[in-house]
């Protein structure tokens, strides 16, 4: 019972920004985004992506899906062209 706290407040302080804690509604969560213009579609990033959540398009560049992202910070570590940042987007109802 105690870990599941731990983790899950972990996860809210990590991931989650709740503009009104008893407001769910406007709940926001930080995903990775790729700037495709430099990405040299190496495939470091999708290697060490918890979420599978990278796939590179057409050999071209990589694309990160939102919704299975959680913002982690593993691809944009691993990533020698440093073209991968970070936004925050609402998450829907
Ligand atoms: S931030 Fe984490 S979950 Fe999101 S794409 Fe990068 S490695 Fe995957
Ligand atoms: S690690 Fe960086 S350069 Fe390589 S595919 Fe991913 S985003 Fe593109």
């Amino acid at each position: 019972m105690h870990c599941f706290f731990v983790v899950k407040n972990s996860f809210i302080n990590h991931f989650l920004y709740l503009e009104n804690i008893n407001d769910v509604v406007n709940m926001k969560k930080r995903t990775a985004l790729v700037n495709r213009e430099y990405c040299v579609a190496c495939g470091c990033c999708l290697k060490v992506c918890p979420q599978n959540a990278i796939s590179v398009n057409k050999g071209i560049f990589a694309v990160v899906d939102r919704e299975l992202c959680i913002g982690c910070g593993k691809c944009a570590i691993e990533c020698p062209a440093s073209v991968i940042e970070f936004e925050v987007i609402e998450i829907a109802e």
